[in-house]
């Protein structure tokens, strides 16, 4: 069976819809929070998470 983990909002923490597998890898994901409703763009591999800095690639 494959690890998986609910994706966390880096603004506030709330749990987002989004899960990651450990084969799962995003690149320049739009994750949007139900909670405060902001987008932020993460890359994930391995289960491990990274944050895009706010007004990055956001042409
Ligand atoms: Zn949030």
């Amino acid at each position: 069976m494959q690890k998986e983990k609910w994706v966390l909002c880096p603004v506030c923490g709330n749990k987002t819809r989004v899960k990651v597998r450990e084969d799962t890898v995003l690149l320049n994901f739009p994750l949007y929070c139900p909670k405060c409703k902001h987008e932020s763009l993460i890359d994930a591999e391995n289960l491990v998470l990274a944050v895009h800095k706010h007004g990055e690639d956001n042409a």
